[in-house]
């Protein structure tokens, strides 16, 4: 969001605060930018037919002490709207970045040790396959998608039908717990990551990984799939110290090279001159974006300078996507 977007979305807000789930400080309720368009905005971005019937979240709330932004009200869209977008394809990447990472950092902390890791919300089981290699790794998943889970089991996973809650954590001792993109979808995040940390080993750490928000073409197009009721939080690098601190563990974040400025305006300038459908051809957004860029040269120019300005973390500039390393406190 812009400050203008920001400013006039403030202006819209609520008096009461409401508290941030993170650092309990005060968070001012917006209406949602997107409000009873965020479905429809998905639904165009699939090229399916727009189901209405799940659209719960009034409005976003961010939290002026960590930055979160948080939906209002926190409330998972339940299994309705994970079938539809299950139906309408949507394109979970089939390999991450973070996996490989994970594994290795893994591998340095078992050493060959026996090390027992569950994957929360294991999906299609990849993570799972990647780290079954290591020397001592016992890999468990857990998946609230059935047909995810009888897929994994036929291939010889050791995958569960449900989520934290029901795996039965009492008295388990676990070297890891791993989160790939469902910290942001779930509405208690630190009530699951506080589970989590409950039943780890001495030695154990909590890896998962969320969009930053913003990511760098959000401006552009508001991303739908990056707001409620598909991603209930949004994350920054402030607000991901601040959950490190709720909990009481120790942060580590892993990120990858931010894609270059020219492919960042390339790709933030062709979502602000084609409409954000699936039904676009390649041809006819660069048509478009040509001929826009003709009429309005110095669009060009103000999305290269508001890229190469895109914060930066410790000197680099901040990429779409972080990996969380939580270790407990020694
Ligand atoms: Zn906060």
């Amino acid at each position: 969001m812009d400050a203008q977007q920001e400013s006039e979305s403030k202006s819209a807000g609520h008096g009461h605060p409401l508290a941030c789930p993170v650092c309990s400080a005060a968070a001012y309720a917006f209406d949602h930018p997107l409000s009873g368009r965020s479905l429809r905005a998905m639904a165009n971005a699939l090229g399916i037919e727009y189901l209405p019937s799940t659209a719960l979240v009034q409005s976003i709330a961010k939290c002026e002490g960590c930055g979160l932004e948080f939906a209002n009200p926190m409330r998972n869209p339940g299994e309705e709207f994970y079938v539809w977008l299950t139906t309408a394809k949507f394109p979970y990447p089939k390999h991450r970045w973070e996996w490989d990472e994970a594994a290795r950092i893994l591998e340095e902390t078992s050493s060959g040790r026996s090390a027992v890791v569950l994957d929360a919300g294991s999906g299609e089981g990849r993570f799972l396959e990647a780290i079954s290699t290591i020397p001592g790794v016992i890999a468990h998943g857990i998946d609230q998608n059935p047909d995810v889970v009888a897929a994994s089991v036929a291939r010889g996973l050791n995958v569960r039908h449900g989520d934290l809650s029901s795996f039965g954590l009492d008295g388990v001792s676990l070297d890891a717990v791993t989160f790939w993109h469902v910290v942001e979808h779930v509405d208690d995040p630190v009530g699951m990551l506080e589970r989590a940390r409950d039943c780890l080993s001495e030695r154990g750490l909590i890896m998962f990984s969320v969009p930053i928000t913003p990511m760098s073409y959000e401006h552009a197009w508001p991303d739908p799939f990056n707001m409620p009721p598909h991603h209930l939080t949004r994350w920054s690098v402030k607000s991901l110290q601040a959950l490190a601190h709720r909990l009481d563990m120790h942060v580590s974040m892993v990120f990858p090279d931010a894609s270059s400025v020219f492919a960042r305006t390339l790709r933030s300038l062709v979502l602000q001159t084609s409409p954000s459908s699936a039904s676009w051809s390649p041809a006819a957004k660069a048509v478009s974006l040509l001929r826009h860029l003709l009429a309005n040269p110095s669009r060009l120019v103000s999305e290269v300078r508001r890229q190469a300005r895109r914060e930066k973390h410790n000197g680099k500039t901040l990429p779409d996507v972080v990996l969380v390393v939580l270790r407990k406190r020694s």
